[in-house]
């Protein structure tokens, strides 16, 4: 059994790459002992039939070796560092490859979710010989289905159709394509096969002679018109008659194009002379001529088409083309499906694949070896995009370098801006993970969850990118808004504690002669810092009845904590509850809360109309940021007990940084910690200063 593929290797291979065929087999062999197939023989004569069909392609020793061991991976205990030992890292890659197609499984029935899949299956494969093991492989298993449970054989029949021909259709393989298709319409549909097969059989007769007849007559007409053709006869296989049938409600006995004929000629003119001497041989049948040389398909094809009333009345479909028009029909396929339409430039690699799949069409053919062309041929066919599941099944296609966010929002607006987490094949990942072929993703989200600023640092798509920015501007004007009314209020109160509430007509005025359509607009303004409240508080009691008189200051506005973007801390000084503060109103971007005695304060200190009295009011769950320099002396074990102490009182560490000190006894930690409020930090200060290695405290400000 072995033998033969051997023989057939050893028509192209050097001989010490058959040697290395040999061991292989003995190695793949020794691997599978013991097991079999349904079919009752030893299981290696499944890998040695792959690699023979392989053969047929002129494949180099690599894929030949791979071919043979591609199921020891899966079905063995041989690993991949093993195959890589006796065989070199490509075979291992090949092996590897093949069995990573075998481990997803196509669930999903749609159309949509069928080419994905087919984009995915490609997209993990960089090397287009991982993809020809794989079609092989597929090949052999279709062969030998009758051997499968009735179940198993119409799914794997369905998966073959669905996913493998057209695989094979787009790389060229014209012949793997037909036979796929041939033997999985007969698993598939085995009644109809038997019905179709019979009636062809009958209306095919014994007229293969009548076929030969045709075809002379056609090249001695063409002769006498002086039309250099090559002329070639075809019978249409059952599935594209049955295809055919099915997409246009037709009987058996209503598809004519049973047989099929090619005439090949040199140039346009000559093609549409052949036309015409055709239809003055046979007449041609009424509504059957298509030119799809004046106008060519979407895909680039071109030919001229028309079915003639043959002999006996046999319906002959007819192709007629030029050289040109015939490669392109035959190899375009290819090219036109690897490259997306518009991409006009092709990069390196693509065109030695484009030139390489060309090669192994011709290959088919005519007999000669391209094996240089496969020597570490690596190819990324969908170098834009990433294929993953949802939890679901379905495929997804994302640009590459797409991390869980983008995904989640690929699902749904909702999933993404409730997303908290996200498990990647079952394992817990961060959000900013980036997806791979073939990953299987869920994400966690929860009730309350909103999108993260810092989300924006790693998203690509575009869809995940405007929907975070629209949420976060939408939030940012809720919470500006709150901030303005507040601040408003207090302005009111400061400038006429009497007044009760403003009169609406008040309010009328001041809209309409600032603009806005709504008082969430003005309170937004006065919480972004565009508005002063004082000065909206004085225009809104001038307007109604009061009197205005007062220059007052406002009071205090109470800082909760809570206010979210419509209020920052500031980065120089770091406030947390308890510190005196004060606001400073920065146009556009709200109000900025410093400490008393921030040096930026002072500085600032000339611009009286901005800055705000401001006071901590009491609640005080939020945590603050605080930093903090230790100088320590340098002793085994200080750090661990600093973070002791840290954690004892109930504190985090954001962020630390050691740096050496003045001499080489001492260090300076720095810490940002989170605290509640000054007392909680005051605590933390004393229990750090009882630790003996810690010489000084201090937090730091500006
Ligand atoms: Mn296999």
């Amino acid at each position: 059994m072995p033998e033969t593929l051997f023989r057939d290797a050893a028509t192209y291979l050097r001989p010490e790459d058959v040697a290395q065929l040999e061991s292989a087999y003995r190695f793949s062999a020794l691997a599978h002992e013991g097991q079999f197939r349904k079919t009752g023989d030893p299981y290696v004569s499944h890998p040695v039939a792959v690699a023979k069909i392989l053969t047929q392609w002129h494949l180099d020793p690599q894929a030949l070796i791979a071919a043979l061991l591609h199921d020891v991976m899966e079905d063995t205990t041989v690993t991949k560092a093993e195959i890589a030992e006796r065989f070199g890292r490509m075979v291992a890659e090949l092996v590897d490859g093949v069995s990573k197609l075998d481990r997803i499984e196509f669930e999903s029935h749609e159309q949509a979710q069928a080419e994905n899949f087919r984009k995915m299956v490609l997209a993990m494969t960089r090397d287009v010989r991982v993809i020809l093991i794989k079609l092989a492989d597929r090949l052999h298993n279709m062969r030998t289905l009758d051997a499968m449970q009735a179940k198993k054989r119409a799914r794997i029949a369905r998966e073959t159709l669905d996913i493998y021909a057209p695989i094979a259709n787009r790389l060229g393989l014209n012949a793997l394509y037909q036979e796929l298709q041939e033997l999985s319409f007969r698993h598939l549909y085995p009644v109809r096969y038997r019905v179709l097969h019979k009636a062809l059989l009958a209306a095919r007769g014994n007229r293969r002679e009548v076929v030969d007849r045709i075809l002379d007559a056609i090249r001695n007409k063409l002769a006498g018109s002086h039309i250099e053709a090559v002329v070639t006869g075809r019978e249409k296989n059952l599935f594209s008659i049955y295809s055919k049938m099915q997409d246009k409600h037709l009987s058996f006995s209503q598809v004519f194009d049973i047989y099929g004929f090619r005439v090949v000629v040199r140039d346009v003119p000559a093609c549409y002379l052949a036309l015409g001497a055709l239809h003055g041989l046979y007449k041609p049948i009424p509504g059957k001529f298509k030119d799809y040389i004046a106008i060519a398909k979407a895909n680039g094809y071109q030919s001229l088409h028309t079915t003639l009333f043959g002999p006996f009345g046999m319906p002959l479909e007819v192709q007629i083309r030029t050289q040109e028009m015939h490669k392109i029909a035959e190899a375009g396929v290819a090219s036109h499906w690897l490259y997306k339409q518009s991409d006009t430039e092709l990069n390196d690699l693509q065109q030695k694949t484009h030139q390489w799949l060309q090669s192994l069409i011709e290959m088919q053919s005519q007999s000669g070896s391209s094996i240089e062309f496969l020597e570490h041929l690596k190819v990324d066919l969908f170098p834009d995009e990433v294929y993953v599941f949802t939890p679901k099944g379905l495929i997804l296609s994302l640009p590459r370098g797409s991390t869980c966010v983008d995904f989640a929002y690929a699902v749904h607006t909702d999933i993404g801006n409730r997303c908290v987490a996200a498990k990647i094949n079952q394992e817990l990942v961060p959000l900013r993970t980036e997806l791979k072929n073939g990953d299987r993703i869920e994400i966690i989200t929860a009730a309350h969850a909103k999108p993260n600023p810092a989300w924006l640092n790693y998203v690509v798509t575009g869809k995940a990118r405007s929907h975070i920015r629209h949420f976060l501007k939408t939030m940012q004007y809720e919470e500006s808004s709150q901030l303005g009314e507040r601040l408003l209020n207090q302005a009111i109160a400061a400038l006429q504690p009497t007044a009760e509430t403003i009169e609406d007509s008040a309010w009328d005025k001041l809209l309409r002669d600032v603009g806005s359509a709504t008082r969430e607009e003005v309170f937004a303004d006065i919480g972004l810092g565009k508005q002063l409240a004082i000065v909206v508080a004085r225009r809104l009691l001038t307007l109604g009845e009061g009197d205005g008189n007062s220059n007052r200051l406002p009071g205090s506005v109470m800082i909760r904590g809570s206010e979210g973007m419509a209020l920052q801390y500031a980065r120089c000084c770091n406030p947390i509850p308890g510190d005196p503060i004060i606001g400073y109103v920065k146009k556009g971007q709200g109000l900025v809360v410093h400490t008393h005695d921030c040096p930026i304060v002072r500085k600032m200190r000339g611009d009286p109309d901005k800055w705000l009295d401001v006071e901590w009011a009491t609640d005080g769950k939020k945590l603050f940021a605080v930093n903090l320099r230790l100088v320590v002396s340098n002793e085994l074990g200080t750090l661990a007990r600093v973070a002791a102490e840290i954690a004892d009182a109930d504190s985090n560490v954001d962020n630390l940084s050691i740096e050496p000190g003045d001499s080489s006894a001492y260090s300076n930690m720095l810490f940002t910690l989170q605290v509640h409020n000054r007392l909680h930090l005051a605590q933390i200060m004393r229990g750090l200063r009882r630790i003996p290695a810690v010489i000084r405290v201090t937090r730091l400000k500006g």
